[in-house]
């Protein structure tokens, strides 16, 4: 039996508990959401402030040299790559996911001019997947979309297949791939292996290097806390960078932009992956809230999700028994990323409830109640305020009202 008492005290012995301070949070609120919008430092406003009236406002076009806008996607793609341990001089901050796989795979396509196949998950962000049919349809070569279960990855891959992608974290189930494991098995077989890390980032260790990862994007949004809408990040091994003729070949990823040149020359390295101009002030956001995150151990925030995901769900188990929630995420830490999905034919409705009483997590179709956790600003008490509620709205069927039933744009 757990009691609030209990997680209070743990609460109060908690190393990481201070961070709490550190992001702007309302009253009245357990925050359960930062898996798909991380919440907002408390520096990110001045920082801002500080870019728009002085840099922009009183620099204006100076600043690009004078506070070095220009290598904002560089140096922060650096800051990043400390996050997911990629050493400097392979990540961009740039564009979104979206457009990052667009690189990567379009990339790793002409790594392996002679194979047909690509290889992912049917589970997968559906996006990853749009962007693969995009592409292939673009290059009209009669590429595969080859989709397996979670489970079968590693058989469907063969010595046709030029590149596999995967999200490491499944955003429904919080499912974790094993990296290095699949990387192996990938160029076991001579593919590449592109990984989405937009669960993973800022979440907990990730070792791109050591696993030998050729490509990886990731989101800025999400445990990153860079804000609605924030760049995203592509990386791309140093060994390949060379030999990439980008297929969004920009002026910002040319070796010399402001010679206006007519004919394309890439950069070198890791910048020829950059297409436009950069959102500076976006990037700012992002750059001031990986600041914060530099300063914590990733394996830190690793024990303590893991401990919060197994306080959630003991309490799940222990105040809501019989009331049709199933879990869906592995219990076993290391099989799972930073989140706990539930399961229930009403999960629409019951989220609404949820949201409602200021338990913020979302839903993801058709059953799926997400619950994102973040230990920089959250604490023990939060899981039991949090299943408290949960368990009120089950055992009054507050969920089931008509304004609940309409789903909303964005869920
Ligand atoms: C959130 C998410 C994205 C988001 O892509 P955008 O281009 O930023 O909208 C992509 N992939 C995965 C796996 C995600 O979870």
């Amino acid at each position: 039996m757990i009691t609030r008492d209990d997680l209070a005290a743990q609460d109060a012995a908690d190393p990481l508990a201070p961070f709490r301070n550190e992001f702007a949070l309302p009253d009245g609120v357990v925050y359960l959401d930062g898996n798909s919008l991380g919440a907002l430092p408390k520096t990110v406003a001045a920082r801002l402030q500080s870019v728009v009236a002085k840099e922009w406002g009183g620099d204006l076009i100076r600043s690009w040299t004078k506070h070095d806008w220009i290598e904002l996607p560089a140096r922060l793609g650096n800051k990043i790559g400390d996050l997911v341990g990629a050493a400097r001089g392979q990540i961009v901050a740039a564009d979104s996911t979206s457009v990052n796989v667009f690189k990567a795979l379009s990339a790793a396509l002409q790594l392996r001019p002679d194979r047909r196949v690509i290889v992912s998950e049917a589970g997968n962000f559906p996006t990853d997947l749009y962007i693969a049919q995009g592409l292939t349809g673009l290059l009209g070569r009669g590429h595969e979309l080859r989709l397996v279960d979670h489970a079968d990855v590693v058989g469907a891959i063969d010595s046709d297949v030029a590149v596999v992608m995967l999200t490491e974290v499944d955003y429904r189930s919080g499912r974790k791939h094993d990296m290095a494991a699949i990387t192996a098995e990938a160029h076991r077989h001579e593919a590449l292996m592109l990984w989405d890390l937009a669960h993973s980032a800022g979440a907990f260790p990730v070792a791109l290097d050591s696993c030998e990862a050729d490509f990886a994007v990731g989101c800025g949004y999400k445990f990153l806390n860079g804000g609605p809408g924030a760049p995203a990040f592509l990386y791309v091994a140093k060994r390949h960078q060379h030999d990439i003729a980008p297929a969004l070949s920009g002026w910002m990823g040319h070796a010399a932009p402001f010679d206006f040149v007519a004919d394309y020359s890439p950069a070198a390295g890791i910048r020829r992956q950059l297409c436009g101009t950069p959102s500076v002030l976006a990037m700012t956001v992002l750059e001031t809230s990986v600041d914060v995150l530099l300063r914590v151990e990733m394996a830190a925030l690793q024990d303590k999700s893991a401990e919060l995901a197994d306080v959630f769900m003991t309490l799940v188990e222990q105040e809501c028994s019989g009331c049709g929630l199933t879990i869906v995420s592995p219990r076993e830490a290391e099989r799972r990323g930073s989140q706990v999905a539930l399961r229930h034919d009403e999960g629409y409705g019951i989220m609404q409830a949820l949201i409602a009483r200021g338990v913020i997590g979302d839903f993801r179709a058709p059953d799926i109640l997400r619950f994102g956790l973040t230990p920089l600003y959250q604490q023990f008490t939060d899981m039991w305020d949090a299943v408290a509620v949960l368990k009120d709205i089950m055992a009054t069927g507050a969920w089931d009202r008509p304004e609940y039933e309409t789903r909303a744009a964005v869920t």
